[in-house]
């Protein structure tokens, strides 16, 4: 944890901490419109072909009180629809999700909730705290990532991932519409890749977030 959250050090009860990769304040490669986006950290599935492999660590990444979380998506309440959450394996992260879900919820509930995971769709039942967390979700994307069905479209990465649109907010549509790429540079220079079809970067420093 950094300096930038200690006044959040009261909220550091398990429940209330959660285990970032990266965060980016506005995007539109992830999901309708101007999202802000949560990779969290750590990975269990191992997906050959994993675009990501940085984010498989369970002790790496930084840890954040939700309340700092929540502080940070509504500094951006009035430029983004909504928040997409990914990973990493967001859901091995259940309980504080699920926590971090409904406080954003009270605070601003028309920001709309797309969540990227790897359980398929048949297996999210099982996990602690799944009913808290897709009450305040509007579109799951299941499914590991299969290297040998890879479409990278429309938020999927390979053909076998399914949508599951569990409110009105979004039609299918507007999910596959989602741009595959993006490449922003940030106030401090830094440059972001993202997006479900990021171009190659020959920088192995800079990889997606
Ligand atoms: S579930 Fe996602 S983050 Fe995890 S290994 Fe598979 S592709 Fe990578």
């Amino acid at each position: 944890m950094n300096s930038s959250n200690l006044k959040y050090m009261d909220d550091n009860s398990a429940k209330n901490i959660i285990r970032l990769h990266a965060m980016f304040k506005q995007s539109r490669s992830n999901g309708p419109g101007c999202r802000t986006v949560i990779w969290t950290q750590g990975c269990p599935f191992h997906c050959n072909g994993c675009f990501n492999p940085r984010t498989h660590s369970l002790t790496e990444g930084e840890l954040f009180p939700i309340r700092y979380l929540v502080d940070f998506i509504m500094k951006q309440k009035d430029s983004i629809e909504g928040i997409t959450i990914t990973g990493g394996e967001p859901l091995i992260q259940s309980q504080p999700l699920a926590a971090f879900l409904e406080l954003l919820h009270k605070k601003s509930p028309p920001l709309s909730v797309i969540l990227l995971t790897g359980y398929q769709w048949e297996e999210i039942g099982l996990i602690p705290d799944i009913e808290r967390i897709l009450n305040h979700t509007d579109v799951v994307i299941a499914g590991r990532f299969e290297l040998k069905r890879r479409i990278s479209s429309g938020l999927r990465g390979s053909s076998n991932k399914t949508i599951h649109l569990l409110t009105e907010r979004y039609c299918l549509e507007e999910i596959e519409n989602t741009p595959p790429a993006e490449i922003a540079i940030s106030p401090e220079g830094e440059i972001i890749i993202s997006g479900i079809d990021p171009p190659i970067y020959t920088n192995p420093d800079k990889e997606a977030p």
